[in-house]
């Protein structure tokens, strides 16, 4: 098998240096470079924690590093606004993304599907790589056509930027799907302290929490006349959510279409 060649942006991060070592213990699998907006002209050696992966260049200028580099997949972990920019100059240059950063809007996932159709290039956006937390909303959306009421109450550590999380995002979307559409709570519900009732989707509520200590879970409650089901997922840490960018590195190689969501791509 040919070995498949990546660029991490992000190496630093929590989630990136996970990346880097996944990337780096998988036989098939080659580190080409890395994007970082710090430490230009390093190699990635020359930084704490990775002084034994060689001969990996560090680019704060993505264009420049698809010029010099020869790659077929971006994997990205930054931030929003970033993680977007990086994936659409990736396409441009006919490298395949797949993007963990979280934040993107509906707006951004559409100019990228509409990119990758006229390109006829693979491209994978997963708010969550967790195979148990992809399970946690499929087995959400089942559950949904019988109770439609609803909360997500997610959980995350305190440095994130977004709330809500992209996985409760993508919950409330695959249950909206097959939800029959209802606005839940008293119709005179009136919050004494703003937010109370937390974000309003589709007349679910969503809620962050955010707290040190914390990786990344979810419960999602559902409530009927005397009975409630909850389904939860827990990450402890950010291993849990390597075997899935596996999976998706592996796949976007093979496909020529834009998918949103790991569970587009389980079996
Ligand atoms: P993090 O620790 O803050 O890492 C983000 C990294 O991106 C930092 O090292 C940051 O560097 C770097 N960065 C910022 N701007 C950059 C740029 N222009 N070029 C290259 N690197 C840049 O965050 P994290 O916890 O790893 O999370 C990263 C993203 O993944 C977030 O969007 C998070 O929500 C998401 N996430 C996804 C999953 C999933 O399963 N899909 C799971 C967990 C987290 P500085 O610190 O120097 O600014």
């Amino acid at each position: 098998m040919n070995s498949i060649k990546i660029i991490i942006a992000g190496p630093r991060g929590r989630m990136g240096s996970e990346a880097v070592k996944l990337v780096t213990n998988i036989n098939h699998f080659e580190l080409m470079a890395v994007v970082d907006h710090k430490h230009e002209g390093m190699m990635l050696s020359d930084l704490d924690g990775f002084h034994s992966i060689h001969n990996v260049p560090i680019y704060t200028d993505f264009e420049k590093c698809l010029q010099d580099v020869e790659a077929d997949v971006l994997i990205d972990l930054t931030t929003p606004e970033v993680g977007m920019h990086h994936a659409k100059t990736a396409l441009a240059y006919n490298v395949r993304p797949v993007v963990g950063t979280t934040g993107f809007t509906m707006a951004d996932l559409e100019e990228l599907k509409e990119i990758c159709d006229e390109k006829e290039l693979g491209c994978i956006i997963a708010p969550n790589f967790a195979i148990g937390a992809v399970l946690m909303m499929k087995f959400s959306q089942m559950a949904a056509k019988y109770f439609n009421d609803v909360e997500i109450i997610e959980m995350h550590h305190d440095q994130k930027l977004d709330a809500p999380s992209g996985t409760a995002v993508k919950t409330a979307e695959m249950i909206t799907a097959v939800r029959e559409s209802k606005i839940q709570g008293h119709p005179n519900e009136k919050e004494v302290l703003q937010g109370a009732r937390g974000a309003k989707y589709e007349g679910m509520h969503i809620h962050s929490v955010r707290l040190p200590g914390l990786v990344a879970h979810q419960q999602v409650l559902f409530g009927a006349d005397g009975q409630t089901l909850t389904i939860r997922h827990d990450s402890f840490h950010r291993g849990s959510f390597m075997s899935g960018v596996k999976v998706a590195v592996e796949t976007v190689m093979k496909q020529n279409i834009f998918v949103y969501g790991l569970e587009n791509i389980l079996e």
